[in-house]
């Protein structure tokens, strides 16, 4: 009961990749920079089993973005055709590259770094993938005409790869759908449905991560604009428990986000953010323990797993390392009561 887990990153140390930033520069390139990041890796996996985190990751340590770490391998799309586009709904506006034509998998993506982070916990192991929205709102289209059409053609890409990495150990595939909070239409409309299309025939856990993202100025400023409340999650929250999707992972620590809303999901396991990554405050354990418990007055313990409330790539490695140990140690108080 009280599974921890996280959402999924965690900082690159500074002799892997420059420190602190969302696309970072790595610090060597072919066998030695594989090298670094396999021990990056296993480090991270350690400090978690040390700390008491149950379902690991290792860290997203072999790419550099959690969108474009996938895409790089992905054929059909021009890395030098860069379109300027306002993504999160224009929350700010990167030049990205663009689909030029139907694209396809030549080859496994994260087959490789799967076969060695499961050769190197025996731990439930989760592994995080782009979801096929995001992916569209961080990417130009110039073949598909629609981003129905384009997010399917991706889901079909997605499903291919999660079933080799479910295949390789992988006990948990989660996707990642930041967008999830930007466009509610569209994610009954469509983005559901393309979430299904990338879970198909999968047999192990299915999750999806839906925050307010990185603790970067854009998101802070968006986040002002949001109001007291954040309901957001309220607007998707009962088509997502209608779905074959199997937890949802959600941004609760510091956040304005109702903790009834999860209310709505009364079928599904709820990864509940208990750790804020938008500053270097480190939560204590006790601090943990009190989000744990108001969560537990929506979710009963059987369903709820503490986490993270994004990803942590952005903020100092040692930050990182000190809210794992407080993230299990909050579980463990709580834990302790029931
Ligand atoms: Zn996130």
């Amino acid at each position: 009961m009280l599974e921890t887990t996280i959402a999924g990153s965690l900082p690159k140390p500074e002799w892997l990749a420059e420190p602190e930033k969302l696309w970072p520069a790595w610090r060597a390139e072919g066998e030695d920079l594989r090298l670094a990041q396999e021990r990056s890796a296993a480090e991270w996996l350690k400090h978690q089993a040390e700390v008491g985190i149950d379902i690991v990751t290792n860290g997203e340590q072999f790419r550099t973005h959690f969108v474009h770490g996938f895409l790089e391998h992905i054929a059909g799309i021009d890395w030098n055709k860069k379109t300027p586009m306002g993504i999160r709904d224009n929350r700010y506006t990167v030049q990205v590259p663009t689909v030029t034509g139907p694209v396809s998998r030549p080859h496994s993506v994260h087959l490789d770094e799967v076969r060695f982070t499961r050769s190197q916990t025996d731990r439930k192991l989760k592994f995080t993938l782009p979801g096929p929205m995001t992916i569209c709102d961080t990417i130009a289209d110039a073949h598909y005409g629609s981003r129905p059409d384009m997010a399917m053609a991706f889901a079909a890409l997605l499903n291919a790869e999660a079933l080799e990495l479910a295949a390789a150990g992988v006990d948990v595939i989660q996707f990642d759908e930041p967008a999830f909070n930007v466009f509610m239409e569209d994610v009954k409309e469509w983005g559901i449905a393309a979430l299904h299309r990338a879970v198909k025939d999968l047999r192990c856990t299915t999750a999806v991560h839906i925050c307010y993202g990185y603790g970067i100025e854009e998101n802070l400023r968006w986040k002002e604009t949001l109001g007291n409340e954040w309901r957001q999650y309220e607007e998707i929250f009962p088509a997502l428990n209608a779905s074959r999707i199997g937890q949802v992972s959600l941004e609760c620590a510091d956040s304005q986000v109702p903790l009834s809303l999860m209310g709505l999901l009364k079928d599904k396991e709820i990864m509940v953010g208990a750790v804020a990554v938008t500053s270097h405050k480190v939560e204590t354990p006790a601090e943990v323990a009190a989000t744990i418990r108001s969560a537990m007055q929506f979710v009963d313990a059987q369903r709820l797993l503490p986490c993270t409330n994004c990803g942590m790539a952005p903020i100092p490695y040692v930050v990182a390392r000190a809210k794992l140990k407080s993230l299990a140690a909050g579980a463990a108080l709580v834990r302790a009561e029931l």
